[in-house]
């Protein structure tokens, strides 16, 4: 391969630090091609979050750019792309972080396969999760299916250090041609909603390390007590970071334990949740269709409704029921939603408004910032009952006696609803401003009445929970 350039393919890890397959290829002193490749994963994605890969694909480009290297764009077919790129810069090397969603799999797959066979270097490495999903094991050898055993299993695992950032990237002699990301439009599918959730994005490394910064001094300690308040800033807000990988899950970790370590006793729960994440994937790769089809096999003839008017409520934060609305419009004002308020909003539309999970699987799809595959859908199954280590179904949240004992104060409702408050909060307002104008929506509505009365769902719900366990 002698002094030919490396292809670092990048896509969904926009850091310097911490970056397995950019260290190895710095590491080979040769040159390096930062590329994105705009292909069918990307074209397929829902609105915010495909809308959120581009600003982060933006931001990254200037910091390569900060360094003195680039990031080449291109659009098309994976494989066609570096076929190119390759007869362009006579690359005999292609690295990329390894990525763990069954379309990624197939993919990265076929690529591996046509590139080995035509003499080109091709590497995956790991850098998006703490642990490969395949190396963790149940004593008989299989995948876990429940939670607790997985913590038990990785918490005293070795995760060795957070490698240290690139400062330079060797530049290729020639630089191939980039397309141009504005003309992309990768958040055309927004409409006039991108603009408001980018006042409420933190796009790139140094805010995620900013913001971690920020969690780890500030919240840390009390992160157990009061995670579950949404209206408080008591969580890292870090899903949207890690999930297009600005931030290494190692850092976090890593941060996460030293607090530990000096006493910070919340932060054991919080690498928990980290654990959360990492917990999803086990399960998103041994169980691919996790996203598709009901995790337990029983629940495939439950009377789910499927699309309704009662979902289309829901969607556009109009139900009636005060705490599910706000969950939903924080969604389409900030595109994250806290994560109490995503298993009532989860739990309103699966059991009082008995519709399948997978309607609001899309929804939340569409509209996170955050979004991803694996705890996107741990999280509906978990909620509707039909997944792995799942809520049991007959336990429905109350979203008034959850208003109550995590919103007392009705702030977090006050925070998101403007109809008929006197004067509503900034956020509140800019829903208006974020959602299509076709839903015909006003600050000077009246706010609805009740789909259903929270005691007729939910008998409703267990009603058809208890046919279906005759
Ligand atoms: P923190 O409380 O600061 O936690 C730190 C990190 O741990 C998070 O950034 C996240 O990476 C991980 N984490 C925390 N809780 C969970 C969890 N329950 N499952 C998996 N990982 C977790 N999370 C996403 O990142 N993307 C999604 O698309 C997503 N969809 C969800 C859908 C439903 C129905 C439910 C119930 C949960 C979903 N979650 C999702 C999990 C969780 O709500 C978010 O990870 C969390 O709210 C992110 O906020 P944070 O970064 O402040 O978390």
């Amino acid at each position: 391969m002698g002094d030919t350039p490396i292809l670092l393919w990048l896509r969904r890890d926009f850091r310097l630090s911490d970056h397995p397959a950019m260290a190895a290829a710095v590491a080979t002193g040769r040159p390096v091609i930062p590329v994105f490749i705009h292909d069918e994963t990307v074209e397929t994605l829902g609105a915010a979050p495909k809308w959120r890969l581009g600003a982060a694909v933006g931001h990254f480009a200037g910091v390569l750019d900060g360094i003195g290297s680039r990031l080449i764009l291109r659009r098309g077919p994976a494989l066609e792309v570096l076929r190119a790129l390759i007869a362009q810069t006579g690359a005999g090397a292609v690295y990329w972080s390894r990525l763990y969603d069954p379309a990624s799999v197939a993919r990265d797959t076929a690529v591996k396969a046509a590139l080995k066979a035509a003499g080109i270097a091709a590497q995956s490495f790991a850098g998006h999760l703490l642990f490969e999903p395949w190396t963790v094991q149940t004593g008989a050898g299989g995948p876990y299916r429940v939670y607790s055993p997985y913590w038990r299993a990785v918490k005293g695992r070795e995760v060795l250090p957070a490698l240290p950032a690139v400062h330079q990237l060797r530049t290729p002699s020639n630089w191939p041609e980039s397309e141009n990301l504005e003309a992309w439009q990768m958040g055309a599918a927004m409409r006039r909603g991108a603009a408001v959730v980018a006042r409420h994005a933190q796009v790139g490394e140094a805010a995620a390390l900013d913001r971690l910064d920020r969690f780890i001094r500030g919240r840390s300690e009390r992160y157990q007590d009061r995670r579950d308040f949404p209206a408080e800033p008591a969580t890292s807000g870090l899903s949207e970071n890690l999930t297009v990988g600005e931030i290494s899950a190692r850092v976090v970790w890593h941060a996460g334990w030293r607090a530990l370590q000096e006493g910070a006793a919340g932060a054991e729960h919080f690498l928990k949740e980290l654990v959360w994440r990492e917990f999803a994937w086990h399960l998103l790769h041994h169980f691919p269709d996790l996203a598709q089809a009901n995790w337990r096999a029983e629940w495939a003839d439950f009377p789910w409704r499927g699309d309704n008017d009662d979902a289309e409520a829901w969607r556009r934060g109009m139900t009636g029921e005060p705490f599910v609305d706000a969950a939903m419009r924080q969604m389409y004002v900030t595109g994250t939603m806290h994560n109490r308020a995503r298993m009532i909003a989860a739990s309103y539309l699966t059991k009082h408004l008995l519709t399948d999970w997978r309607v609001g699987l899309k929804w939340f799809e569409d509209c996170l910032i955050d979004w991803d595959p694996a705890a996107n859908a741990m999280g509906w199954q978990w909620v509707a009952g039909s997944g792995p280590d799942a809520a049991p179904y007959f336990r429905v949240f109350n979203p008034e006696g959850q208003a109550e004992k995590f919103d007392k104060t009705g702030s977090y409702r006050a925070k998101f609803i403007a109809d008929g408050q006197p004067l509503p909060a900034p956020e509140a307002l800019e829903f208006f401003a974020a959602c299509p104008k076709s839903w015909g929506l006003s600050p000077d509505q009246r706010y609805p009445a009740r789909r259903i009365s929270l005691d007729a769902g939910r008998k409703r719900a267990l009603t058809a929970y208890a046919a279906r366990e005759k």
